[in-house]
């Protein structure tokens, strides 16, 4: 039976150019929503930009231009870095979309209403020449522990000031000291969800990467502390609730909700209805996360404590698929340090398939990884030689102008259709770098039985034996353009055009017709 799947790729933050390190996080998206449409589940896999949030303001500041300017330029580079590196998204909003924002002052309002967002007062830092409250990473003053100015949200040397600290803090705008006033807040109520999101992780936890498991169970243990929901901005989402009228949402309460937001949008676009994805109803329903290490307790705590507390038997999230980093020459992607590419300067220089192929099979999935260029044109000169080459030396064989009519190897046919077992095993357990390797053992079987067969003298020798060859070469090409269409769509696409393929489906092919074969082309350029 089709399940409904949804996947859900975090939301990049709208202020710098996404990078090949972001790039390794979010790629097991398009894997899994692609591998998922193959098995014929109905997918919906949504992301989109983050618009919010003080580090947009400053820098809109800086640039003598509005946040929403800034948001906006950064948001149409993303969708374009998307499109080029072939992500099927079946949404990719932004969170200053309208129908977003709407949706998301009704679930908070919704929350509110059950009791898990309450009010409280703060002792917060007031600038009186500025006229407003000033957040912590707005605030300047000399660090008790190292002695250099720094932030009031943390300092270089790691040292995070306390309540007590910031009230020497200064001003960064003006200059003017500031003074504490009392402020009212809304906060989320973890402690009082910290049952039930136990009782969560607890059922889903062995399905995770094993950081998303302990960087959980380190907070749960702890206890959940309440967290602000309100801020003094005026970039963001209003807030549904009188009295709060100056502040907006915190910006992450307004991402994480995306998830949901997103898949109400296309749905109602669609003429689909959302609860078949997110309700509890018996079916077989299934949630993936994609996102960085970062990241994980806003998708493993936060979401579905807001979930929950929505009171409305909201599926939760089933699987975390946690990446650690991805690192540049051993070193962490900085832009400040011009250190690593960003995803438009990798596709000037590489191909989009085999980067693609390269960020899965070096994917930062239980440790950090490391990118080289040396690494990804060893990645591309395998993949071209094992597959661009079978390909060609299958279907351009000298003298052939149509796949001949032959019988297929009933040992190679039982060797697919193990692969296509093993590999959907290794997808559906999130271990994306094995399915990678087990592709390449299929292309290395190819080669031997092409090389075992020796159709170059079977030609000569025994036209019958050289059919039944070519045949099965082509028929494993078939399969393969299955079995590589999460991974590699486009050249995927490129040999079912080739073989007059119509159907994409994770199943084997067992015939294949006997086309004529022209405009085969290489499937690789050399780099
Ligand atoms: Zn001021
Ligand atoms: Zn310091």
């Amino acid at each position: 039976m089709n399940k409904k799947i949804v996947i859900g790729g975090a939301w990049p933050y709208a202020n710098s150019s996404l990078h090949l390190g972001h790039l390794a996080a979010l790629i097991s998206g398009d894997v899994l929503a692609r591998y998922h449409r193959l098995q014929g589940d109905d997918v919906i896999y949504v992301s989109g930009t983050d618009c919010h949030g003080t580090p947009i303001t400053e820098r809109a500041k800086k640039e003598k231009i509005s946040a929403k300017e800034i948001a906006e330029k950064y948001h149409k580079e993303f969708k374009d870095v998307f499109e080029k590196m072939n992500f099927s998204y079946d949404l990719y909003t932004k969170t200053e979309d309208e129908f977003h924002k709407e949706k998301v002052q009704e679930l908070f309002k919704r929350i509110y209403d059950n009791g898990y967002i309450v009010e409280k007062i703060d002792e917060d830092n007031y600038c009186t020449k500025c006229g407003k409250f000033v957040a912590d990473r707005e605030l300047k003053l000399i660090c008790p522990s190292c002695g250099n100015e720094t932030k009031g949200d943390q300092c270089d040397c790691g040292y995070v000031p306390t309540k007590e600290d910031l009230k020497q803090a200064i001003c960064n705008e003006c200059g003017s000291e500031t003074a504490t006033k009392e402020n009212k807040n809304l906060y989320l109520e973890l402690p009082k969800l910290q049952l039930d999101i136990e009782e969560y992780v607890g059922k889903n936890e062995c399905k995770w990467r094993k950081n998303a498991q302990n960087e959980s169970n380190k907070y749960l243990k702890e206890g959940l502390k309440e967290r602000a929901v309100t801020r003094n901005l005026d970039w963001g989402v209003d807030i549904p609730i009188n009295g709060f009228e100056d502040k907006k949402m915190y910006v992450w309460i307004d991402a994480v909700l995306g998830y949901l937001t997103a898949t109400m949008k296309y749905c109602e676009s669609n003429k689909l209805e959302w609860k078949d994805w997110w309700k509890e109803n018996g079916q077989n329903n299934k949630i993936y996360m994609v996102h960085g290490k970062d990241n994980i307790v806003f998708h493993t705590l936060i979401l579905p404590g807001l979930l929950i507390g929505l009171k409305d038997n909201i599926h939760l999230p089933d699987i975390m698929v946690s990446t650690e980093y991805l690192n540049f020459n051993e070193q962490k992607f900085s832009k400040s340090k011009g250190i690593g590419l960003t995803i438009l300067e990798a596709l000037d220089k590489f191909d989009t398939e085999t980067l693609r192929f390269h960020l899965i099979k070096n994917g930062p999935e239980t440790k950090d990884t490391n990118f080289t260029e040396e690494d990804y044109k060893m990645t591309h000169n395998e993949i071209t030689n094992k597959l661009g080459n079978f390909v060609n030396r299958t279907l351009k064989y000298k003298g052939l102008s149509t796949i001949p009519n032959g019988t297929m190897d009933v040992n190679v046919e039982k060797y697919i259709k193990e692969k296509y077992t093993e590999i959907s095993d290794y997808i559906e357990n999130i271990e994306f770098r094995k399915a990678t390797l087990s592709i390449i053992e299929l292309l290395d079987f190819a080669n031997k039985y092409y090389d075992d067969k020796k159709p170059w003298i079977q030609y000569k020798e025994n036209m019958k034996e050289f059919n039944n060859t070519i045949y099965t070469c082509a028929v494993t090409i078939a399969n393969i353009s299955n079995i590589i269409e999460p991974l590699m769509p486009k050249i995927a696409e490129k040999i079912r055009g080739y073989l007059a393929i119509k159907d994409k489906k994770w199943e084997y092919i067992g015939n294949i017709d006997c086309i004529e074969l022209n405009n085969i082309e290489p499937l690789f350029e050399r780099k």
